[in-house]
C-alpha cells in the first residue's frame, strides 16, 4: 500500500533499544580518557543517562501495551496490538482501526497530518 509508517509500539521499541545503543558507545569512548577520571566519569554518566531512560521507555512500553487492544488482523491473521483508535498492524503495516465509522478511510490526509514522523 506505500504507507511507510510502522506500528507505535513497534516505534517505541526501536527507540529504546537505540537508547540502550547510544548509552554503551558513549560508556565505550569514555574508555579512551582513561588518563583523566573526570572525562571518563562524565562519559560513564552521560551513558548511564541513556540507559535509565531507555528502562523508562521500556517501562512506559509496559504500560501502553497493558493498554493495547489486542485484535486479530484481517489482512494476514496474526494477532496484533493496536494503540488508541487507529493503528497499523505490527507484522503486515495494514491500517487497523476499532471505529467502524474510520474504516476505509483511516489513512485520510488529517490523520496523515498527525502522524508526520
Ligand atoms: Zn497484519
Amino acid at each position: 500500500m506505500g504507507i511507510k509508517y510502522s506500528s507505535k509500539i513497534n516505534k517505541i521499541r526501536t527507540f529504546a533499544l537505540s537508547l540502550i545503543f547510544i548509552g554503551v558507545i558513549v560508556m565505550y569512548l569514555g574508555l579512551f580518557f582513561r588518563t583523566s577520571p573526570i572525562i571518563m566519569t562524565l562519559f560513564m554518566l552521560f551513558g548511564m543517562l541513556f540507559l535509565v531512560a531507555s528502562s523508562i521507555v521500556y517501562f512506559w512500553i509496559g504500560t501502553l501495551s497493558t493498554r493495547a487492544v489486542q485484535v486479530v488482523c484481517p489482512s494476514c491473521g496474526k494477532v496484533t496490538k493496536m494503540l488508541g483508535r487507529v493503528d497499523l498492524c505490527m507484522f503486515c503495516r495494514e491500517p487497523l482501526t476499532l471505529n467502524r465509522e474510520l474504516e476505509g478511510k483511516e489513512f485520510d490526509e488529517k490523520y496523515n497530518k498527525k502522524r508526520k514522523s
